[in-house]
């Protein structure tokens, strides 16, 4: 019987992105049944939610569901349908592998780190208060009541950062349970508990109570995020599995992103207890829409761990492979892979993916 999967096209580039993905995925033979749900800009001006119940409801019953990218105003307007997702469905894992495959042209070699990002806590909590409103202002006389000691310049506003000991515990949890089933060696905790010693001081201490758990298994490290980030650009062979809390895992991810060739390959995974939502790290590039020009690598990497995930091992299997010839080959790629921007050679999004059906064993 087929297997259902909810199919998120999104906005922007999502749908090309999610469509090239859909045709790799049928040309693997596996039988997957596509329920296809909106989310976005465009679904917000038909249904005036950008987020409609359906998609959550369809996502809640199938389990299992891949979205394209989805856009989200900057400074106003409506909250992030991503974050919404991850916070609704409680998908609290973030899995981004980051490999650099042959062919792709990076500053790197042998790249192959793996980022888990937890999804629900931190700065993206989404408690936040506008400076000067009411709420605002109770707020900063409750914290001075609290705190005669808080320096605040005048009118702030104010976001709140919650790091937990559940929330943080089961993140470490999955990044250690990814480097087992990923063979991996290592995993580095990253925080910033010099400065936040509150919120990623808890992080930092139970990361270290869980390494106790696997201690002889895979080993434990810690590292200061400041730091981390020079350290990727210097030495990222020297990382393997880095585990992070919301914010710095966002960032964290393009900038691996960037070391694996760009946001165009970098795929990703959401996931929670028996459920999950496969996505690529990129965003929704608006300059792009409809130009049948945006990489759809990492849309259809994401698909490969979605392949995994629902047990078909064989097919994810080829279609990473056939994905990593045609990277490879360098011929049949969009313009971000080419040496030379643009140089005219370069493929549209369908026809890398028909390149990819064609590479298929
Ligand atoms: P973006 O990832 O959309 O684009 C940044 C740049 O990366 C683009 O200009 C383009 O040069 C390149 N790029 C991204 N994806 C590519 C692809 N598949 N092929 C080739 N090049 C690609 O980031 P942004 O511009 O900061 O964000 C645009 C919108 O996407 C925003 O509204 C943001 O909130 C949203 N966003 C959504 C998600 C998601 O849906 N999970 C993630 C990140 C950003």
């Amino acid at each position: 019987m087929a297997k259902k999967i909810t199919l998120i096209p999104g906005d922007g580039i999502g749908p090309e992105v999610s469509l090239a993905m859909q045709r790799c995925v049928d040309a693997t033979g596996v039988a997957i049944e596509w329920e296809i749900e909106h989310a976005g800009t465009d679904i917000m001006e038909k249904k005036g939610t950008p987020l409609p119940q359906e998609v959550l409801d369809s996502v809640r019953r199938n389990k299992v569901a891949i979205k394209g990218p989805v856009t989200t105003p900057v400074g106003s307007g409506f909250r992030s349908v991503n974050v919404a997702l991850r916070k609704e469905l409680d998908l609290y894992a973030c899995l981004r592998p980051c490999k650099l495959y042959p062919g792709v042209k990076s500053r790197y070699e042998n790249i192959n780190l793996y980022i888990v990002r937890e999804n629900t806590e931190d700065l993206y909590a989404g408690i936040e208060f506008e400076a000067k409103s009411a709420e605002c202002e109770q707020l900063i006389e409750k914290i001075k009541q609290l705190n005669p000691k808080a320096a605040m310049h005048p009118n702030p506003a104010i976001s709140i950062k919650p790091i937990s000991e559940f929330g943080t515990r089961r993140i470490v949890k999955a990044a250690f349970e990814t480097a087992i089933k990923n063979n991996r060696k290592k995993v580095t905790a990253v925080h910033k508990a010099n400065i936040m010693k509150c919120t990623d001081g808890l992080f930092l201490r139970v990361a270290r109570e869980v390494a106790k758990e696997y201690e002889g298994k895979i080993q434990f490290e810690e590292r200061i995020v400041d730091n981390m980030c020079m350290q990727l650009v210097q030495y990222p062979n020297d990382y393997d599995v880095l585990v992070l809390p919301n914010l710095y895992g966002d960032i964290l991810s393009d900038l691996c992103a960037g070391l694996i060739g760009g946001l165009g390959i970098a795929p990703g995974a959401n996931i929670g207890d028996g459920i999950a939502l496969f996505e690529a790290t990129h965003g929704s590039a608006p300059k792009y829409k409809g130009l049948n020009k945006a990489n759809p690598t990492a849309m259809i990497l994401s698909s490969v761990l979605m392949l995994e995930y629902i047990g078909e091992n064989k097919a994810a299997e080829r279609l990473e492979e056939a994905v990593a010839l045609v990277l490879k080959e360098g011929k049949s790629v969009t313009y971000d892979l080419k040496k030379d921007r643009n140089d005219p050679t370069a493929v549209g999004t369908s026809q890398f993916a028909d390149a990819i059906i064609k590479a298929l064993k």
